[in-house]
């Protein structure tokens, strides 16, 4: 390697800086940046992290040269600290810390107190005059050696320490004396010798080994886990840098100590001082938690000019690293020393907190708030979340899909009427189903939460809980429901009619009983505020699919900008209203027909004008009649007997009529333009109950901008025809109103052969919507239904990297989206484009519907936070936008 491969700090000089963070991993990078800035950090040197590379890909072996560094680097550090490793008057004392560029809080292995011996020890004792300290010192470095660089287990050497202290008849190490630790340090030597190892004299040699652990720390189980649950790919980072600095001693006595510290509160974002000190210790024991130490505050009572001094510099880290810092010292008699800072971890809410206060006062600009905080960090705060200590006791039972977020604990209930009944009660319920269908949505709305045995992440149940933002786990295939005995088992256990369970929408988890749950925090507060730093930035536009005005009313709190998505099949199912659409359905003539959709007219005008009100003059689309008309039938014999009679048909007939409907694949089906392209006066209702509750607004003196949609368009000319209708009817009643109004017809691009010939349907169309959950189903030829049984073996085997349901497949479906955005744009380029599907609230896949250049995404009304930061965060990342100086 003839790469720099050893960093020097110290004596007022660092050779590294914070800017290298990926050759000396965090902590050593800011060391050495520590030093830069003139603060008293104790000198040492980091090996690289390619060093680290180098050792894994080299058969556990170092580079030639590094032994001849790293003895260059240890003589300067004699020279700073006028001290000398291994010496018998004046022993230079070292601790190995590990540090990766990501900090990985104790993953990996540190070694303190190195180069103690049986002789230097004796000159600590002398130096220090201080025999107890350094031989404690001794026998923790002994233990610590064993057990980290030789694999000795832990526990031997804890019992040898007990061993001592009962003989002695004491409970605390504090009670121990010198001749205690040594006669600790003999039973220690055994245990090496039991385990067949050898304790080195040498610090030279006993440098190498420590040197070697902490690069193999690199690959221990923990530290793979870890970067595992954390989403770092193997190969990602080049390893652990190994920091060699001269040891400081918090337990010297009582002007001595040592603390950990966070610029601000970690958990609540406060703009206060934050932390632990524990009074003649050293690091470890804090860590350990054997002692219990004091609030920070504590040090100005037992030394104030160190504790005025600490907080003095870490207001200067901060305004240094711009971000909140946590930060460990040491006090050595007296003296302060800064062995680490870093950028700390925080809750959701602090996070939110200091990104907005930091621009606040001026430290950061907006862009760089936005940053800073995660879209899974506000989906969080507005969603109730578990008590995390119930949570820890409480006893799983089961795991499903996440569908929709947050935390539910109620009654089980199996039925929507059920759940109806009992919440009129005022008794929480979690609506446990098989699946849910259309019928089921009163008592979805009714239930706290709901749990369903099959679906995926685009089933109804997952579709419609997060529209209402209620907690969802679908897919929990763990769980067998019993519908007849009314109760389910899971994992062995039993779960009958009325016992309490809880979900977890956000983790996928079921628990067995009543779980504390905690309230969102809303959009108040930092939480607006950061958003509306976002809207600043973004150049997306962001809005909401509602079906129903309180919906919407939802969305146009959390920042919506108009509706991208109004089904109005779901209008159909409130009340009586399923009666008069399933007479239409069964009309034999078109007479028949017009005679019930002239009864549902004046009903989706309301429903629609609620819509415009919501929206408050944005833009409100709306989408014609879209699923197979099957579904608003009942399938089993007793409903049919029921419901015949009040059709005034007979059993037969309506037996006949479902059977008609029937279809084998009804994704695939009768259905969206279809259905109007059959039945043409559908989408005229439809088209007069817009435009009436349209003109009504004019009338009102109020803004509207309704958008019509016909949705699964494959050929212009299915459009053509549909669009002609709608236009006339439209501007008949205009017309006839003598009123301004301007309105939108567009369709949804979802159908293959509609992305292909797009430049074909922009000649009629005025705006594309991406329906990217059919798009994605025809384009893979996937059924959303059934995809759920397979995806996983895709997933394993790196076919697919990830759900397409969820993150949008940008090399297949992405590239339909911009094959139909260049076609559409190439004949058109004032067509608006957008996504209605469920990606329209992911944000990975809002960060490629940016780079793609899209209008606007639309999302459930919950999501919209989200994806106002995501939009925003994509803008910045691609420096596309208005933002100004990101720097980073
Ligand atoms: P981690 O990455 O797990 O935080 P560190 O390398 O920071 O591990 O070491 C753990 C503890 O050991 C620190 O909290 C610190 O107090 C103590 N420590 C490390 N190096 C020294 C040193 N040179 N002098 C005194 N204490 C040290
Ligand atoms: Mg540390
Ligand atoms: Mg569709």
């Amino acid at each position: 390697m003839d790469k720099k491969m050893v960093y020097f700090y110290g004596g007022g000089v660092a050779e590294g800086s914070a800017k290298m963070k990926n050759l000396l991993g965090g902590k050593g990078a800011n060391l050495a940046e520590m030093a830069r800035m003139g603060l008293p950090v104790p000198p040492g040197f980091t090996i690289t992290t390619e060093v680290c590379d180098y050792y894994w890909k080299h058969d556990r072996s170092f580079p030639e040269t590094l032994e001849a560094d790293v003895e260059a680097a240890l003589k300067r550090l004699e020279e700073v600290s006028g001290k000398k490793f291994g010496d018998k008057d004046n022993p230079l004392l070292v601790s190995v810390r590990s540090g990766a560029a990501v900090s990985m809080p104790g993953m990996m292995d540190t070694i303190l107190n190195l180069g103690l011996n049986d002789e230097t020890v004796e000159a600590l004792a002398k130096n220090t005059n201080n025999p107890r300290f350094a031989y404690d010192a001794y026998r923790r470095f002994i233990q610590m050696f064993g057990d980290v660089a030789l694999g000795i287990p832990h526990h031997d050497f804890e019992e040898a320490l007990n061993q001592v202290k009962e003989e002695k008849g004491v409970k605390l190490d504090i009670e121990l004396e010198a001749d205690d630790f040594k006669k600790v340090i003999e039973l220690y030597k055994e245990i090496y010798k039991k385990a067949g190892k050898e304790f080195p004299q040498d610090p030279k040699k006993q440098l190498w080994i420590a040197i070697e652990a902490v690069f193999g720390s690199w690959m221990n189980e923990r530290a793979i886990k870890y970067r595992a649950i954390n989403g770092i790919k193997e190969g990602e980072l080049l390893g652990t840098a190994v920091n060699v600095v001269m040891m400081v001693f918090g337990n010297m006595g009582d002007d001595s100590g040592t603390g950990v510290c966070f610029t601000r509160d970690p958990n609540t974002g406060e703009n206060i001082k934050y932390g632990e000190y524990l009074p003649n210790a050293q690091g470890e024991d804090v860590v350990a938690g054997i002692r219990t130490p004091y609030p920070l505050e504590k040090l100005n009572e037992i030394l104030p000019d160190v504790y005025k001094q600490l907080t003095e510099i870490m207001d200067k880290l901060e305004h240094h690293y711009k971000d909140m810092q946590d930060i460990e010292f040491t006090v050595e008699k007296g003296k302060l020393y800064f062995l680490q800072t870093r950028t700390g971890k925080r809750t959701a809410k602090a996070a939110v907190k200091i990104a907005v206060d930091l621009v606040k006062e001026g430290l950061i600009d907006k862009a760089t708030a936005v940053m800073r905080v995660t879209p899974d960090q506000i989906d969080k705060l507005l969603h109730p979340a578990f008590d995390t200590e119930e949570v820890k006791k409480a006893q799983e039972i089961g795991e499903g899909l996440p569908a929709s977020p947050g935390a539910a604990t109620g009654k089980v209930v199996f039925s929507a009427d059920e759940a109806e009944e009992f919440a009129k009660e005022g008794t929480p319920v979690i609506l446990v189903r098989p699946e849910t269908s259309p019928e089921d949505v009163g008592g979805m709305n009714a239930a706290e939460g709901i749990l369903t045995a099959t679906g995926g992440m685009t089933s109804h149940a997952a579709v419609v809980a997060r529209g209402m933002g209620k907690p969802a786990i679908v897919g929990a295939e763990e769980i067998v429901i019993d519908e007849e005995a009314k109760e389910f088992t899971a994992r062995g256990v039993t779960v009958k009619d009325g016992d309490w369970i809880s979900i977890d929408g956000t983790t996928g988890k079921v628990y067995l009983g009543k779980i504390k749950t905690i309230k969102p925090q809303g959009l108040e507060g930092e939480v607006a505020e950061l958003l509306e730093f976002a809207d600043e930035i973004r150049v997306l536009g962001v809005r909401a699919n509602a079906d129903i005005p309180r919906d919407a009313k939802v969305a146009r709190n959390f920042g919506a900008e108009g509706i991208g998505l109004c089904r109005t099949e779901h209008m159909f199912f409130e009340g009586d209203r399923i009666q008069k659409m399933r007479r239409m359905i069964v009309s034999k003539t078109v007479e028949q027909r017009e005679a019930a959709l002239e009864e549902l007219l004046p009903l989706q005008k309301d429903d629609f004008k609620g819509l415009f009100e919501a929206m408050e003059g944005f833009p409100v689309t709306i989408r014609l009649l879209d699923p197979p008309l099957h579904e608003f039938l009942p399938n089993d014999e007793e409903q049919m007997k029921e419901l015949a009679p009040q059709l005034g048909i007979t059993v037969e007939e309506l037996k006949e009529i479902v059977e008609n409907l029937h279809e084998f694949n009804p994704m695939m089906g009768h259905r969206g333009v279809r259905l109007a392209i059959t039945y043409p006066e559908v989408a005229v209702m439809q088209t007069k109950a817009i435009i009436l509750a349209a003109i009504e607004m004019v009338k009102e003196g109020k803004k509207v901008k309704p958008e019509i949609m016909i949705p699964l368009v494959g050929t212009v000319k299915e459009l053509k025809y549909l669009d002609k209708i709608v236009r006339e009817t439209a501007d008949k009643l205009i017309e006839e109103a003598g009123v301004d109004l301007e309105y939108k017809v567009g369709t949804m691009i979802e159908v293959p052969r509609g992305a292909i010939t797009a430049d074909e349907i922009a000649e009629v169309a005025q705006f594309f919507s991406f329906g990217t959950n059919d798009l994605t189903q025809m384009t893979l030829g996937f059924s959303r239904d059934d995809y759920g049984k397979f995806i996983n073996d895709y997933i394993e085997k790196g076919i697919y990297e990830s759900d397409p349901f969820k993150h949008v497949d940008q090399t297949g479906v992405g590239r339909m989206v911009k094959i139909a955005k260049d076609y559409g744009r190439s004949v058109n380029p004032e067509l608006k484009l957008g996504v209605c599907g469920e990606h329209g609230g992911d944000p990975e896949s809002i960060e490629f519907f940016h780079k793609t250049q899209l209008d606007y995404v639309s999302c459930s009304p919950y999501r919209v936070p989200i994806a106002r930061l995501a939009a925003a965060q994509a803008a910045v990342k691609f420096k596309r936008g208005k933002f100004v100086n990101y720097a980073d």
